[in-house]
């Protein structure tokens, strides 16, 4: 079921790009396998799905020692600053920096472990009482402060739309993160780049790509509805 949900998945990525006049290979699947057991990830990893996206640093280091080696694991949830050194070392990027403070927590950790990781600045963009994210009339300032930092490399923007029956009602949000990342961009400052737009979920991922998504972050569409005990 995991196959074909990916196979369906794929079909819709695909027309998203046709219909905006993108590339394929522009646009990166994350599947999001929160709460979801390991054979289920294993399942998908057969499918020939490499880039996994987890919310919790247990929860990451808990599944990655069982599964294969090359799955690149990205954290998509709010971290808290104590579990950022848990962390270091098992992610190939970071989406959800939103503080100055954790941006630098984890450059020092990095430069401890003798790393560079990637990070995005993750952007309120609809103002959500209720979501983590800068708001947006922050982020800059955020990334110039986060730029003089070691041991990450700022590489682009994530954002989480509001939750919505109706995908259009956030094309809106999606815009406007790829708008801040071309403002942030042309201000050229060092040792950071806004290549990365990591937005977009199973409801509204194909308005994302649309909008100019480089990174959608899929869990529902692909593994089915998500238990919490
Ligand atoms: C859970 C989660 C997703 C996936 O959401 P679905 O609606 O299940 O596709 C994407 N991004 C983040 C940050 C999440 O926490």
């Amino acid at each position: 079921m995991i196959k074909e949900n990916i196979e369906n998945v794929e079909e819709r990525i695909q027309s998203a790009c046709r219909r905006a006049g993108r590339d394929r290979s522009e646009v990166h699947l994350i599947c999001v396998t929160k709460t979801k057991p390991e054979e289920m990830l294993r399942e998908a990893y057969e499918a020939g799905q490499r880039d996994f996206g987890e919310n919790k640093v247990q929860e990451i280091c808990r599944k990655k020692p069982s599964l294969p080696g090359d799955i690149r694991w990205h954290m998509i949830g709010h971290l808290q600053r104590n579990k950022v050194r848990q962390l270091v070392g098992q992610t190939v990027m970071i989406h959800s920096v939103d503080s100055l403070r954790l941006a630098e927590t984890i450059s020092s950790e990095a430069v401890k472990a003798g790393v560079v990781i990637p990070v995005l600045i993750e952007v309120n963009m609809a103002g959500e009482e209720s979501k983590f994210g800068v708001p947006s009339n922050e982020a800059l300032q955020l990334v110039r402060d986060a730029s003089v930092l070691e041991g990450i490399k700022i590489e682009g923007l994530m954002t989480i739309a509001p939750y919505t029956e109706t995908p259009e009602s956030n094309r809106p949000y999606f815009a406007g993160l790829r708008e801040l990342a071309v403002d942030i961009g042309q201000k050229c400052i060092d040792n950071v780049s806004m290549g990365v737009l990591s937005m977009g979920m199973t409801g509204d991922f194909e308005v994302a790509i649309e909008e100019g998504a480089t990174h959608i972050r899929v869990g529902t569409g692909i593994f089915g509805e998500r238990i919490y005990t």
